[in-house]
Order: structure tokens, then C-alpha cells, then sequence
């Protein structure tokens, strides 16, 4: 299964807030990006990363569903609290690259 190895910062050109880079599983974000839209461009380029036969606008309507229930949520860059497993490894689905296969015609 692709993996989002990072997230990192980065100028971007004018008019460009982020890059996915397939190869290394990075993600690129403009300094200037802050907020809901930081918080939508990391899901919108992990969303490349995972399921690159996804179309530019599928990704960009579930980008924006994700981060407005996140949003909506309250989630913000100040809670650092990581100490909990999140479902994959709590139902050991690490390796099952099945689930993220793009539907067969
Ligand atoms: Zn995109």
C-alpha cells in the first residue's frame, strides 16, 4: 500500500499551494498555508498519494468533506497527543493493500 511519509515545507509557486510527490510518498506545503487550508491540502495530497486513479475533482470533493468534519470537528495544529493506535494497526490492517485497490472494471 502507498504510504505519506511526511509532510513538508516549502515554497510553492504562485497560484500553488501543494505538491504530492509519488515516489517518495512527500507532501509539500507552501509556509503560507495556514489553517483549513493547511488542514485540506494535507488531505487533499495524502488523497493523491493513496488513491492516485482518483480524479482531480473526487479528490478535491472528499479533501473538502474530510476537512470540514475535521474542521467542524475542532482538530487544529495545536494537540499534540499521538499516544493512541489509530485503526489500522489496531485492527492490524497494515498490510492489506486490497482495501485502497481501485474498483476492477
Ligand atoms: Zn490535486
Amino acid at each position: 500500500m502507498a504510504k505519506i511519509k511526511g509532510v513538508i515545507s516549502k515554497k510553492m509557486p504562485k497560484g500553488q499551494w501543494a505538491e504530492a510527490d509519488h515516489e517518495s510518498g512527500c507532501i509539500y506545503i507552501d509556509p503560507k498555508c495556514k489553517g483549513i487550508k493547511d488542514l485540506e491540502m494535507v488531505n487533499h495530497e495524502g488523497l493523491h498519494i493513496l488513491c492516485p486513479w482518483l480524479s482531480e475533482d473526487a479528490v478535491r470533493i472528499i479533501a473538502s468533506e474530510l476537512t470540514r468534519t475535521q474542521w467542524g470537528r475542532g482538530y487544529r495544529r495545536i494537540d499534540a497527543d499521538d499516544t493512541t493506535d489509530l485503526q489500522d494497526v489496531e485492527h492490524d490492517l497494515t498490510d492489506a493493500d486490497y482495501i485502497l485497490e481501485p474498483p476492477s472494471e
